[in-house]
């Protein structure tokens, strides 16, 4: 059976792992408050809703919740972020993803329990200073 993938919040983040994962074939269940990002990640992916995702019931409705790995993009705005994770968790998701946008929300994702948590910026800057390393040798 397919592995069904959902992405919350469509930054330059959420929107590059949502499109790829659909161009690898994936099922992309994919949502935003903004109703742009959703309209322009919706010719990709398998479903879109526009949604406040700290909202429980609309979190519940868009069935985003039945998905097999939940990406939490939102990063700016750490409340929601938590209180979207915290949800996502109380609906039963077993493997969270969670953007973390400095080194405290890191740590209180962690806490949270998620499965994993990216810190784009500080992963990416690593990953390239190693890459220089390697070619200095
Ligand atoms: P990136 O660094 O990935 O480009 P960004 O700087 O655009 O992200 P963030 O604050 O990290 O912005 O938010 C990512 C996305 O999450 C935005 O598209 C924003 O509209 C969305 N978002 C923020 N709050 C919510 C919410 N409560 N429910 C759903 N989506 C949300």
């Amino acid at each position: 059976m397919k592995k069904v993938f959902g992405v919350i919040g469509l930054g330059r983040f959420g929107f590059n792992v949502a499109k790829t994962l659909a161009e690898g074939g994936a099922e992309v269940i994919a949502c935003d408050i903004d109703e742009e990002k959703v309209r322009q990640i919706s010719e990709l992916v398998s479903s879109a809703f526009v949604l406040d995702a700290t909202d429980e019931k609309a979190l519940k409705e868009s069935g985003i919740a039945n998905a097999d790995t939940v990406i939490v993009s939102i990063g700016e705005n750490v409340e929601a972020s938590l209180l979207v994770v915290v949800q996502l968790m109380e609906l039963g998701v077993k493997e969270i993803i969670a953007k973390a946008v400095n080194p405290l929300h890191g740590r209180v994702l962690e806490r949270l329990g998620v499965s994993r948590v990216i810190h784009p910026e500080r992963d990416m800057a690593i990953r390239l200073a190693h890459s220089l390393e390697k070619g200095t040798i």
